[in-house]
């Protein structure tokens, strides 16, 4: 049956990111499920049928690259990881450029990483690349570049990584499929939990109904979707999280029917600028203000002025992100400083007068401007 809100939320859509979780693709001897990924493939088609432009973020290499190696679980160090990637993520590709190649479609393989996102020309290139596959009519399919990715560089999981996507290409929709039927509103091994059909605005509390469980060989739990989840849904935008080994799922998202969770976007639309400096970036360092100033940011709209900062932490160029946080380290809003570090902890807690004194001119009135501010009150 049609679901309304459900329909409108896909009709509206014209790009979905699609995100496919290990365990939706592998079978029990750590093969590729070749049919489900055939089965997937030919309804992807049916969204392309529809006007629709897809992406899809695919886990499944490392836990592919075990199964070719013959290996016993999934290794513990990283090189051994890497090795399984590098192996299984070629046979990840073919499989799917030969089910999509049935529908006349060529999959195009981006492997990336966390720092390819943090770099605003990297970020930008990749956006060209990806409109530049949906104007060939291509199908992005993007993992990890997990033989590059160490712990600095490297996404918490495919569940981010799918959420930053989704963030770059504005994407109004991102369909996260997994091997359970939704959020439940308890244990989902106890038979009177139930799926929560619709969230119709985030709200931290619902990080109490993520399950501990982890899964065989994927990284992400619920909580690592929900936490993706939640930073697709603060820029307004919506995330169906449903089973992937369901047939016709995506038939069904598509249809606008019933199936698995629906978290609606809380707020407005933000701005593809603001997204990247809010969810993209880390900070370099901490600007702790004082109640005037987080009432000015978060309830007037208004730029960071020296006067309300007192404390900065960390170092820090002009142009670098920074976190600004309550006195008690609460971070309530993110934003690019005009200033250094070594400037801003000169004129922190001066009237405009005073610090164009001290620094001997005041290029700019405003430490963070409110264009290039994010405020967060619920981060
Ligand atoms: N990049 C990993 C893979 O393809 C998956 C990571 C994850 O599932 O979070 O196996």
């Amino acid at each position: 049956m049609v679901n309304l809100v459900r329909h409108e939320v896909i009709r509206s859509a014209e790009t979905v990111v699609i995100k496919i979780g290990t365990n939706v693709l592998s079978r029990p001897n750590d093969s590729l499920d070749i049919d489900r990924l055939a089965a997937l493939s030919e309804q992807i088609h049916a969204f392309h049928e529809h006007g629709k432009q897809v992406v899809v973020v695919s886990s499944g290499a490392v836990g592919a690259g075990i199964g070719l190696l013959g290996l016993q679980g999934r290794p513990k160090d990283l090189p051994h990881l890497q090795a399984a990637a590098a192996v299984g993520q070629a046979h990840l590709i073919r499989l799917y450029n030969d089910c999509l190649s049935k529908h006349g479609y060529s999959a195009a393989q981006l492997l990336l990483t966390a720092d390819d996102f943090k770099h605003r020309r990297r970020y930008l290139n990749v956006r060209n690349t990806l409109n530049t596959l949906f104007e060939y009519g291509t199908v992005p399919v993007i993992n990890e570049n997990d033989t590059v990715s160490i712990q600095e560089i490297c996404f918490t999981d495919n569940d981010e990584l799918a959420a930053m996507v989704s963030n770059l290409v504005n994407s109004p929709l991102l369909v996260v499929l997994t091997s359970v039927d939704g959020l439940y509103d308890g244990d989902p091994n106890d038979p009177t939990s139930k799926v929560i059909s619709l969230v119709e605005s985030w709200d931290d509390s619902l990080l109490g109904f993520a399950s501990a469980t982890r899964t065989a060989y994927g990284r992400g739990g619920m909580s690592a979707k929900l936490q993706a989840i939640k930073r697709v849904t603060s820029v307004g935008e919506n995330v169906i999280l449903a089973n992937g080994t369901r047939d016709g799922v995506l038939d069904d998202v598509l249809h606008g029917h019933e199936t698995g969770t629906l978290f609606l976007g809380s707020g407005p639309l933000m701005p593809a600028w603001k997204r990247w400096i809010g969810f993209t970036v880390n900070p370099k360092g901490q600007l702790f203000v004082d109640d005037g100033a987080y009432r000015a940011l978060c309830e007037k709209g208004r730029s960071l002025l020296p006067i309300g900062i007192q404390q900065v932490a960390g170092q820090f160029d002009k142009g670098e992100l920074v976190s600004v946080t309550n006195l008690d380290g609460r971070e309530f809003a993110r934003g690019l400083s005009n200033y250094t570090a070594k400037e801003v902890r000169t004129i922190a807690g001066l009237r405009t007068l005073e610090a164009t004194e001290r620094l001997g001119g005041l290029p700019y009135e405003e430490v963070v401007h409110r264009d290039n501010l994010v405020v967060m009150p619920n981060r």
